[in-house]
């Protein structure tokens, strides 16, 4: 590969690389959404996620830990760059692992406990895939003489026939590479999840963001090695082309044309022209999420239970079935208070949840708002002549949105995520300000 060439191929990793993994980070979504009969999120939200999350607050917990976060995406980039320019594989892996040592030790220089245990769940991880990452590296030396990438790439041979073990111990590997379950706690993005979020906690907003790309990068690269094995059907294809060269075929660009569109359609909610074709319909109705601001996009909520009957706290949850999906609104149930923009509570505030509710508050990053759900954490409900209640939640944190009931129905807490994401905008601007 000349040097022209290797720049080129650097250039591209560096700029395509997240585009890609974000998309098929989106499409991921989009699949388990369908498989437990929900919409699911657009296929952008991945961007959306963000795009919110360089606009929140910098929090430093411990400033080395933000240090070791670049140098995570830093080896992650210069692994990618070595192996999309055909270097070689040993020092791809080693300025991998090198990243994801530097990832951990983030997390354990924030020093908190979830945090520490988070970074010690990834080291027996990173010690469990590592193995089989250089088992693989070796394979590839085995068959084809040579650790280069390029190399590996120019081999005649299908590697898949001459490797199929190391192929399926790197495929089963890659589910902890990929973060896939259940492997994805501490990373995951579904809406269903409502955990904490290990090796991740301690980290929000712009540093939250260095992460997901670092792990967009280390996607690819990570494909680009099983790619290695099916190249030589590229190569025969390619082969083929050159020996027999097609007519141009008009109505087949036609019909794949409209499969995109169909595509498109499915999956980002974008209606071309050319799929609705000549048809008498009216246009489709603008998507409210079109007029939206990316910040509006990515609503990340912390449901807090503070003392009620939990009537409201099933209401809340209800919102995360099919019937309701609200993660096709972008929004997370997240259970971490620094990576959350709203905080919604259930119930009164009494003297036992009263720190507990104060700390999340003060936790969670700029701009944030605060939904009281239900009449309990409205005014106290019921139990508001308790011995040991202070009343609404605004007794103790300043509240956004008030949404009445009892119990609370999942429409008029969808209606109050509605109203607070105007107030988020609002706090936002002023921030900015
Ligand atoms: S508002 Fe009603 S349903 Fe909700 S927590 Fe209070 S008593 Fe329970």
């Amino acid at each position: 590969m000349s040097t022209t060439t290797s720049i080129i191929a650097a250039a591209l990793f560096i700029v395509a690389a997240p585009i890609l993994a974000g998309l098929l980070n989106g499409m991921d979504r989009i699949v388990s959404a369908r498989m437990q009969s929900r919409i699911g999120p657009p296929l952008l939200q991945p961007f959306y996620d963000l795009f919110k999350l360089f606009q929140k607050e910098r929090i430093a917990v411990n400033k080395s830990g933000h240090f070791f976060l670049l140098g995570y995406l830093l080896f992650t980039v210069i692994a990618g760059v070595e192996f999309f320019i055909g270097g070689d594989l040993l020092i791809v892996l080693f300025a991998l692992a090198l990243g994801s040592v530097l990832f951990v030790l983030g997390a354990f220089a924030a020093g908190s406990p979830f945090s520490s245990i988070g970074a010690e769940r990834e080291l027996i991880q990173l010690m469990a895939s590592e193995p089989m990452l250089l088992i693989a590296a070796m394979g590839f030396y085995v068959a084809t003489g040579s650790f280069q990438a390029r190399e590996i790439l120019a081999q005649p041979a299908l590697l898949i026939v001459l490797l199929p073990g190391v192929f399926v111990g790197l495929v089963y590997v890659l589910t902890i590479k990929l973060r896939k379950s259940p492997f994805d706690l501490a990373t995951s993005h579904h809406a269903h999840q409502e955990i904490i979020k290990g090796i991740t906690t301690e980290f929000s907003g712009p540093y939250l963001a260095i992460i997901e790309i670092a792990h967009w990068y280390e996607t690819v690269l990570l494909l680009g090695f099983l790619y290695l094995f099916f190249r030589a059907l590229a190569l025969a294809r390619r082969h083929r082309a050159g020996a027999r060269v097609l007519p141009r075929n008009p109505r087949g660009q036609h019909e794949r044309a409209a499969v995109l569109a169909m595509g498109a359609s499915l999956f980002v909610g974008i209606h071309t022209d050319r799929w609705r074709g000549k048809s008498d319909c009216d246009p489709p109705p603008a998507r409210e999420g079109c007029a939206m601001s990316l910040l509006k996009k990515s609503p990340w909520i912390l449901h807090y239970d503070g003392a009620s009957c939990n009537g409201c706290d099933i209401e809340v949850l209800a919102c995360l079935t099919p019937r309701y999906d609200v993660e096709r609104l972008g929004i997370i149930n997240t259970g971490n208070p620094k990576h959350a923009d709203i905080l919604l509570i259930t119930g009164n505030i009494n003297e036992q949840c009263l720190p507990v509710v104060k700390t999340i508050y003060e936790q969670m990053p700029n701009p944030k708002v605060v939904i009281a759900v239900g009449i309990c954490a409205t005014s106290g409900g019921i139990f508001r002549d308790c011995y040991n209640t202070r009343g609404g939640v605004d007794t103790t944190i300043p509240v956004d949105v008030y949404v009445p009931g009892c119990a609370v129905r999942p429409e008029a807490i969808i209606d109050g995520v509605v109203q607070a994401l105007a107030i988020l905008e609002q706090k936002h601007a002023e921030m900015k300000a």
